[in-house]
């Protein structure tokens, strides 16, 4: 009997550690610094590196990663349970070394990069020294990739790319990105697709702006707004830039986004624990004439709710989590992905609005968090596929299960089936019929 929900008390000790090391440590640098991925803001870095070592000598740096990189390969259920503390604050990934995207980009240069690629870019961002940045949506089409038309042609022993991304996340501050091109028009884009590494100095990187998101302002976009739109103007590499064979941009992308997806879904259920934990608070601080709002049932009717759904959610990703790691073949959990990809704006937009509702004008005001949740939230139905697309892969990966029926009745149809069993209860019933 395998099922178990108990963890390993050595691993409990850790995550016992990693509990308070970022409810102490890390979790302040939240409310002092804006951008964990900007490696040149040297004030903060002083404060993250002596961070990042205790980390490292703890052994849990870059726990999504197999020994072979410098990782412990703890695996995703190990990993789900990591990021559901780490979840809690934005600056934890990067002090764990495993923050987005440079987890997911990490992965496929170790995955499909050559050696001279893994020394010059793979290393550097294992090591935290730099960012990255994924860049693959463009302007006029992001839910539907074989629409993207952003180009690389082959020039002598270069390639040369034009065309136009949006939200490439932190591309502002990464070293390199990784670029999705089409790179041969005249087969399916499933085949005439690349990626390329392109180092952010090249001339032709163009940042049009950088975008920000929810209630930033335009000058708090132009400190930090992490977003950008970026503009490929000749951009000229070499051929050993181009990662893992041509035509290979869909097969590299499943392989980033289907642990991108689930990393997403582990850290909101940190966000919806400290939600969680906000509401009940409120719940039993604030008190009008009648009582305590705790004491309301309309106000312990959000609570149960909200622990139930978060409870749900949390048992559904780290199931994904066991599945993944039973398979080791995100082909195999592609519905289970996308199921908690759909699951998860939606607990955290209910949860997030509960809790904000339990805190009145405080919940709205931007002395606490919940605005920024619930931005959080749908950009949780948004980035890497909108829910309504992942709802189609479940229903198709879901109805291969199924075949349809012979005949005009569903299998369940009662007469058709009562008739059945009549037939083979036959020699009883009518024992029945003699006997009276
Ligand atoms: C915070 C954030 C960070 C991001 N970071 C990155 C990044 O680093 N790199 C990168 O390349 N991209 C990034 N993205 C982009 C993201 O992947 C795209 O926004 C996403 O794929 C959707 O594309 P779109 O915005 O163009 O929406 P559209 O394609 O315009 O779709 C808009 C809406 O139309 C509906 N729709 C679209 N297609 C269908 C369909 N087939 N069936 C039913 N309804 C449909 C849905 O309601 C959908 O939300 C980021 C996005 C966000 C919000």
């Amino acid at each position: 009997m395998a099922w178990n929900f108990e963890t390993e008390p050595e691993f409990q000790r850790e995550l016992d550690w990693m509990d308070a090391f970022v409810r102490d440590e890390v979790e302040p640098l939240d409310l002092v610094f804006n951008e964990p991925y900007d490696k040149s803001d040297e004030k903060m870095m002083s404060v993250v590196r002596p961070l990042q070592e205790q980390v490292k000598e703890r052994g849990l740096w870059a726990c999504h990663l197999g020994p072979e990189l410098g990782g412990p390969g703890y695996g995703q259920l190990k990993l789900g349970l990591m990021n559901e503390i780490l979840g809690r604050s934005s600056f934890a990934p990067s002090v764990f070394g495993c923050q987005a995207p440079d987890s997911g980009n990490a992965e496929i240069l170790a995955h499909y990069g050559s050696e001279e690629q893994k020394a010059k870019y793979l290393k550097p961002l294992l090591d935290g020294d730099i960012s990255s940045c994924y860049s693959m949506t463009e302007p006029h089409a992001g839910a539907d990739p074989t629409l993207f038309t952003t180009r690389a042609v082959k020039d002598g022993d270069d390639w040369v790319i034009n065309g136009e991304k949006w939200f490439s996340s932190n591309a502002r501050w990464s070293s390199f990105l990784i670029v999705m091109a089409v790179t041969d028009p005249d087969v399916s884009p499933y085949e005439g697709m690349s990626m390329l590494i392109v180092p952010r100095e090249t001339p032709g990187v163009n940042i049009v702006r950088n975008v920000g998101i929810g209630t930033e302002s335009e000058a708090e976009a132009l400190a930090h707004a992490s977003h950008a739109y970026v503009r490929y103007e000749d951009v000229r590499v070499s051929d050993d830039h181009m990662l893992g064979a041509p035509g290979s941009a869909f097969v590299i992308a499943q392989t980033r986004l289907g642990g991108g997806r689930i990393h997403h879904a582990m850290r909101t259920v940190g966000q919806l624990k400290r939600c969680f934990d906000m509401m009940c608070e409120r719940a039993l601080s604030r008190s009008t004439r009648d009582g305590r709002l705790a004491d309301y049932q309309l106000v312990q009717d959000k609570i149960a709710d909200s622990y139930i759904e978060i409870e749900q959610f949390r048992l559904l990703v780290l199931r994904t989590a066991w599945l993944i790691d039973k398979y080791n073949d995100y082909r195999k959990t592609r519905k289970d992905i996308a199921a908690i990809k759909v699951a998860m704006p939606k607990v955290y937009h209910d949860v997030a609005q509960r809790a904000m509702q339990i805190h009145g004008a405080l919940g709205i005001s931007n002395e606490m968090p919940f605005s920024s949740m619930m931005v959080g939230a749908q950009v949780m139905g948004i980035a890497d596929g909108p829910t309504e697309v992942h709802k189609v892969t479940i229903a198709k990966q879901v109805l291969r299960d199924y075949k349809p029926v012979d005949g005009l009745y569903p299998s369940a149809h009662i007469p058709t089936r009562r008739a059945a069993a009549r037939e083979r209860f036959a020699h009883v019933l009518e024992q029945d019929v003699a006997d009276y």
